[in-house]
């Protein structure tokens, strides 16, 4: 892959487009923000280089006519203030392509840097827009991809605007460059034991995925809403339980793979229930085989939490994706603490990968234990599908 150390970038005007889609709390602070000091690397190499810095990024789900303030990235500016330390010459644009935008890329100086808004205040960002793409691709004389968790997008910021910069004036940056050799050589030449660790809420997101994974892996663990289409698949009564009953032909086909490839497939052996979505329904823990038909399974219990960390004990490399429950509400959430624990204790090379996965890391002060922690979920996800992502085909096209 071709990086930012391939490209003569000195002095010129550089446009990167980050990933600083950071979750929030309900007042609106930043509650992680690993996506931000991932990108300063790729930040700092181009201030050091006395480039003019364009910053790009989407974040939420604006509507996509204009400036919505819930999605501004002014918050996002704060703390790359923070950050970088470079208060004087980091600059935020009230639009994106707009006048605002224009005016303060013309000022820009060498070694200062300018935010633009939310990319999806534009719908031509999500519409992959060419139009658009020029006019982000006139801010800069290089284009560098550095935004992982996107890649796997077909948007103007990632696909489009590739076609305005030929194959000298583009490139991966360093976080890119380093997601995904890190997942490639995981995949392709894993030490083993090797297992898989998936969770969350529907297998349908993760069905590809955990095809792929049933070839390369020793191990798999299942948990999460996910678990349910399984053992409904084995014949077990799983009550209101999340379940995709279009799916289970599928769950029993992996589960056959996994059984022929001798591949040992795990599922949760008991689990927390609950006769209602909601923090404050009573709860009662109960083996796998005991759900009752109108209660719902929204946690794993302690056996499968033990029974799954006998499973992790001589792993040499784990991979995991998914929460073990709804691991947002307290009372549902001990299932992915113990998980998290579980593997930070291991001697295995960890990989988390996901938003939600990384958030419950963090949330049980796992993160500094574990390898590695993607900043992309679905984009590692595809990854290990074998799929090419969007966002480097581009960069690397003719
Ligand atoms: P995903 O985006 O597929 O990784 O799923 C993450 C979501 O799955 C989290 O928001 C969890 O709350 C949810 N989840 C995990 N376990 C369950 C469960 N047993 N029932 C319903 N939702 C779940």
């Amino acid at each position: 892959m071709r990086t930012i150390k391939d490209l003569d970038i000195e002095g010129k005007r550089v446009f990167i487009r980050c990933d600083f889609n950071v979750p929030q709390d309900e007042f609106g602070n930043i509650t992680d923000d690993r996506r931000i000091r991932a990108a300063l690397q790729t930040i700092r190499y181009c201030i050091d280089s006395d480039c003019k810095v364009i910053l790009a990024s989407h974040a939420g789900r604006p509507k996509g006519n204009g400036y919505e303030e819930k999605y501004s990235l002014k918050i996002v500016e704060r703390r790359l203030n923070t950050l970088l330390k470079i208060k004087k010459a980091l600059y935020m644009a009230e639009d994106v392509v707009g006048p605002d935008a224009k005016a303060k890329a013309e000022k820009l100086e060498a070694g200062e840097v300018l935010l633009l808004e939310n990319l999806r205040f534009e719908a031509g960002e999500t519409a992959n827009d060419e139009a658009f793409a020029r006019e982000l691709a006139s801010f800069a004389d290089i284009y560098i991809n550095d935004a992982f968790g996107a890649c796997h997008r077909k948007h103007a910021s990632i696909y489009a605007i590739t076609n305005f910069f030929d194959k000298e004036h583009r490139a991966a940056g360093f976080l890119m460059s380093k997601e995904v050799n890190f997942f490639g050589k995981v995949i392709n030449n894993p030490s083993r034991p090797f297992i898989a660790v998936v969770g969350g809420s529907k297998v349908s997101g993760k069905l590809q995925a955990l095809t792929q994974l049933i070839q390369k892996v020793d191990k798999v663990i299942i948990g999460g809403g996910m678990a349910f289409t399984f053992l409904k698949a084995q014949g077990y009564e799983i009550g209101n339980s999340l379940v995709e009953n279009d799916l289970l032909d599928e769950a029993r086909a992996i589960m056959y793979k996994a059984k022929k490839r001798k591949v040992k497939f795990y599922l949760p052996v008991d689990v927390v229930v609950a006769p209602e979505f909601s923090e404050e329904s009573i709860t009662k823990y109960l083996p796998a085989q005991e759900i009752p038909e109108d209660w719902m399974g929204l946690d794993i219990g302690p056996a499968s939490s033990r029974l799954f960390r006998e499973a992790l004990n001589d792993a040499q490399t784990i991979i995991w994706n998914g929460p073990m429950g709804v691991y947002e509400m307290d009372k549902f959430s001990k299932g992915s603490m113990m998980m998290s624990h579980h593997i930070a204790e291991t001697h295995a090379t960890t990989i988390v990968g996901g938003g939600d996965t990384a958030d419950v890391a963090q949330r049980a002060g796992d993160v500094d234990e574990m390898t590695f922690v993607s900043t992309g979920g679905g984009a590692s996800l595809e990854l290990i599908e074998g799929k090419k992502l969007p966002g480097l085909e581009a960069l690397e096209k003719e």
